[in-house]
């Protein structure tokens, strides 16, 4: 099936889905983008996508592309004419084209990429073995709680997981605490019970997944704390886990090449993935 890609007003053949050289998106990494989750033809968590989209946009000063209701139609048209019942959504907005200058551009219209894809299903070897590991110094800039493209330094992180055998990079602040994966919020259960994840400040990106399992926690009486943990903490760690949209929530069996607990996915973790996977398929798919 051939696929097609919104660009700027225009639903175009893949191949043919172009932006311009001069594009401060390609320039500078000056564009935020979004990724949601495409179960039953229906857009996971929409509405906090859009939010944190809206609030990336207003950090970085730049105005939206179109108005939301007008946005939710391209988002729902793309997603219809490539046919995905599940899969991904990708949008990016860009301050646009304009000769390079480090300067707005003062009359540039926003660029709006919006694509969709199908995914198989996950490997169900991740849930059931779990995955590894590796920490890494957090190298980025500032301010990774704005969603842009400027991933760089998460790329590298993850390449370097990669390359040592490892599913994900958790990167680590120069107290030695883990921010997050390059990806993937990160989570512990401590010896004490106390469910851990880092809290939502600039040092990291407030997932829409993190958000949508505290919410669910919240209802099922666990321990839990918003707060930074050490990498000698997560490795001492009852059990470990790492939450994102193209994950949902996956268990960590070790850290640095060293089992966590047992080396097997946690009860708790299981347990909590579970609990997510009712709360999406309790969603409403394509209308
Ligand atoms: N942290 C970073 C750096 C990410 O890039 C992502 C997702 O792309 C996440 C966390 C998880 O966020 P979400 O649950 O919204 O996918």
């Amino acid at each position: 099936m051939s696929r097609i890609t919104y660009v700027n007003g225009r639903y175009l053949p893949y191949v043919d889905a172009l932006v311009h050289v001069e594009d401060r998106g390609f320039q500078f990494a000056d564009a935020v983008y979004e990724v949601i989750a495409i179960r039953r033809g229906g857009l996971v968590d929409e509405a906090w996508h859009l939010a944190r989209l809206a609030r990336s946009l207003g950090e970085i000063k730049m105005a939206p592309p179109m108005g939301e209701a007008a946005l939710k139609m391209v988002l729902r048209e793309v997603v219809r004419r490539n046919r995905v019942q599940n899969g991904l959504l990708y949008l990016q907005v860009s301050r646009g084209a304009a000769p390079r200058d480090f300067v707005f551009p003062r009359d540039a219209r926003p660029t709006l990429v919006v694509m969709a894809r199908s995914q198989r299903r996950q490997d169900p070897r991740l849930l059931e073995e779990g995955v590894g590991v590796i920490t890494v110094p957090d190298i980025r800039w500032a301010r990774p709680d704005i969603k842009t493209v400027g991933l760089l330094a998460n790329s590298l992180g993850k390449q370097q997981a990669r390359a040592a055998g490892a599913y994900e990079a958790w990167q680590v602040d120069r107290d030695g605490r883990v921010t997050e994966g390059t990806s993937t919020n990160a989570w512990i259960v401590t010896p004490e019970g106390e469910v851990v994840t880092r809290q939502a400040d600039h040092s990291i990106l407030n997932g829409v997944t993190r958000r949508g399992l505290l919410q669910l926690l919240s209802g099922e009486g666990l321990h839990l704390v918003e707060r930074p943990f050490s990498v000698a903490e997560a490795k001492a760690a009852r059990e470990a886990f790492l939450t994102s949209t193209t994950n949902f929530i996956l268990p960590v069996v070790s850290i640095d090449g060293a089992p966590v607990a047992n080396g097997h996915p946690g009860t708790l973790t299981l347990r909590l993935r579970a609990l997510y996977d009712a709360y999406v398929a309790a969603q409403r798919g394509a209308p």
